[in-house]
This record gives C-alpha cells, sequence and structure tokens, in this order.
C-alpha cells in the first residue's frame, strides 16, 4: 500500500508543490507550524531516515538544503530550522520550518491558512528557488 506521499508524488492526491527532480519532492505541509512549512522527502519509499541508503540521505540533506535557502529569501523569519519525526507517515520526510520563535518548532502551534494563501506561499517560494 503506497504512503500519502508516494501518492502525492504520484499526483494522485494534491499539494502545493515546491519542487521536484528525479529522486526527491517538496511541497507545503497542509498543517503548517509556521506560513512556509515544507515537507522535502525521497521519492523513494523508505519509513525511517536512518534506513536510507546513504546517497539517498545525502541527497536529501542537499535537497533540503536548497529548498531551505529559498524559504529563508521568501518567508521573513529569525532563522529557517530542520526536523525529522516521521512519526505520522512512515515514508521520509524533512521538515523545514520557518521558525519565529520556539513555538514554531513544537508541532503544537499551527497556522490555518486558506488554499488562496497556500497558492501565494508556494508560488513565492518557487519564485527564489535557484
Ligand atoms: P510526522 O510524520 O513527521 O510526525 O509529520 C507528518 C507531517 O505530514 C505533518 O506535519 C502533517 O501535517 C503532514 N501531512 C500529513 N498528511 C499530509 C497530506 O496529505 N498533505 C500534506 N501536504 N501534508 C500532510
Amino acid at each position: 500500500m503506497p504512503t500519502i506521499f508516494t501518492k502525492i508524488i504520484n499526483g494522485e492526491i494534491p499539494c502545493y508543490k515546491i519542487a521536484e527532480d528525479d529522486d526527491f519532492f517538496a511541497f507545503l505541509d497542509i498543517n503548517p507550524n509556521a506560513i512556509g512549512h515544507t515537507l522535502c522527502i525521497p521519492k523513494k519509499e523508505v519509513n525511517k531516515i536512518l534506513d536510507l541508503d546513504e546517497p539517498t540521505y545525502m541527497g536529501l540533506m542537499a535537497f533540503s538544503r536548497k529548498i531551505g535557502k529559498a524559504i529563508e529569501a521568501a518567508i521573513p523569519c529569525e532563522r529557517v530550522g530542520m526536523t525529522i519525526i516521521g512519526l505520522e507517515v512512515p515514508h521520509v520526510h524533512v521538515h523545514v520550518i520557518p521558525l519565529h520563535t520556539m513555538k514554531n518548532a513544537t508541532f503544537q502551534h499551527k497556522e490555518k491558512l486558506e488554499p488562496k494563501e497556500f497558492k501565494e506561499i508556494a508560488i513565492s517560494i518557487r519564485a527564489k528557488l535557484k
């Protein structure tokens, strides 16, 4: 049974896409800790981060860095943080999160956004991709 993230990669479930290459995919988290909260995932379906083969692990970090730089340029924030948890979706993902205060890192505070806002945020991050 494919994960919800594999269904997003395959276009079976909609998302606000940020970027994609042969091996990785980035899209906005639907329940964000902060405006611009993005998930970076390998297309390869693996549950736990430490079970990724080393090239995929390193590639995911490089891809997440690129996305993080675009977020930093697009979203005013104190800094961009990265977190890996995976207790909800069993498909490796790096949370790339604009941080204003510690509350954005806790996964307790959530932003409620309209579809139009998600679209505009995705456009603004995509515009800063190099
Ligand atoms: P974790 O597995 O690291 O605990 O968290 C999974 C993350 O995936 C959560 O932040 C949650 O909001 C996000 N998420 C779960 N389902 C979907 C979905 O269908 N679309 C999007 N864009 N994000 C999702």
